[in-house]
């Protein structure tokens, strides 16, 4: 087995509840270790709404998604977080009192004392497009995100979908590629306008292809890919030759994982806690922001926020229990100042 990335505090999930943890974890001497799946930090605010204002935030009159993320980003820099992006924790089992060992499904493994879930609604999981038989392409040519452009050098791409994603990568891998196709079903595109001029620029100079229409077959043999059967609006078919599909559908979220856990679930969707300390039915390993449920409980940030700093009272006990914890504010305590990098 890899060698365990060692942490006091594993948090799953990088939302702004995730984020946060940090800040109040770090306050009481806790270090913290971040994953997501996703390929940055922000969740929900950074993956649904980055551009949407925000009214809620106590003192924040008005913020983005991205610039509540970035924002949570600079607050928790003092406490020099380790984040991993691109990664879902898949297993979680308890190996000491209190020691738990989490492991990716990459094979990244981590071991931390206390383990706190800040997953959301779940994992952001990408949109599998309906073609036949594609289950046996995935991974080996057919990806739903991009981990190293290296592997995509001079192969022959072929990128469905007409969001930021799709377009981002089209632009991005249309150099390293050796041919390279950009296949969406109409020529309008989600995407950021500056996104659309220039993916129509590396068509104007020949460098892509970009054709309408919707793949409906592949063709290859033990997961290689060869072609791709797309079909116009028309009905009619061509192919196109490719060594790699990636298509860009979306994402959607699922409870994923967090469901073999052992943990007890509500409905089979929430993580019921206390409203003392926010920690599940396994002692050591807390629930916060919108996977939790308590009577009252209201799918807002500020909510997880609160949760959080309740969560690292608790959490303070498993990981330093030699420590007593005393009650102090950041206005006036010299040694949170200190840790905050501002005495
Ligand atoms: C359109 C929209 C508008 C909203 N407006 C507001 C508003 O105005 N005010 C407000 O307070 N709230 C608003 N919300 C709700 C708010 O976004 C959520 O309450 C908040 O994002 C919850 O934060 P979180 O950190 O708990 O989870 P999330 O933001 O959902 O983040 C969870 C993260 O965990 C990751 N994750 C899950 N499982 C795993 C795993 N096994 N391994 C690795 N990573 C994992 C996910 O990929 C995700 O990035 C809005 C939501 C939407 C969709």
């Amino acid at each position: 087995m890899t060698e365990a990335i060692k942490t006091d505090v594993l948090i799953i999930g990088a939302g702004p509840c995730g984020l946060f943890a940090v800040f109040e974890l770090g306050l009481l001497d806790m270090k913290a270790h971040v994953v997501d799946i996703l390929d940055r930090p922000g969740g929900q605010c950074a993956e649904l709404y980055p551009e949407k204002p925000i009214y809620d935030i106590p003192a924040l009159p008005v913020v983005t998604g991205q610039g509540l993320t970035d924002a949570l980003l600079e607050q928790i820099r003092p406490f020099e977080p380790a984040f991993t992006y691109g990664e879902m924790v898949e297993t979680i089992e308890r190996i000491g009192d209190p020691l738990f060992r989490a492991v990716t499904d990459r094979g990244t493994v981590f071991e931390a004392k206390v383990i706190v879930i800040a997953a959301g609604g779940g994992s952001f999981q990408p949109k599998r497009p309906p073609i036949p038989g594609i289950e046996a392409y995935e991974d080996k040519s057919v990806f739903y995100a991009v981990r190293k452009m290296e592997q995509f050098r001079d192969k022959r791409l072929l990128i469905v979908g007409g969001g930021d994603s799709a377009l981002d990568w089209t632009i991005n891998l249309a150099p390293l590629a050796s041919h390279l196709t950009l296949l969406h079903r109409r020529d309008q595109f989600r995407a950021a306008p500056d996104s659309v001029n220039k993916m129509m620029a590396l068509v104007g100079e020949g460098k892509i292809d970009f054709v309408l229409g919707q793949v409906s077959a592949l063709e290859g043999a033990d997961g290689q890919l060869s072609k791709a059967i797309v079909k116009r609006s028309d009905g009619s078919n061509f192919e196109i030759a490719c060594d790699a599909l990636l298509p860009f559908f979306g994402l959607t979220m699922k409870l994923g994982p967090v469901a073999n856990w052992g943990l007890e679930l509500k409905d089979g969707e929430v993580i019921p806690v206390g409203t003392e300390t926010f920690e599940t039915s396994i002692p050591g390993i807390f629930a916060i922001g919108d996977i939790n449920w308590y009577p009252g409980k209201l799918k807002l940030i500020l909510s997880g926020f609160h949760e959080a700093a309740l969560m690292a009272q608790k959490a303070h006990g498993y990981v330093h229990p030699e420590k007593r914890l005393t009650f102090q504010y950041t206005t006036s305590s010299t040694s949170l100042q200190k840790k905050l990098g501002v005495k």
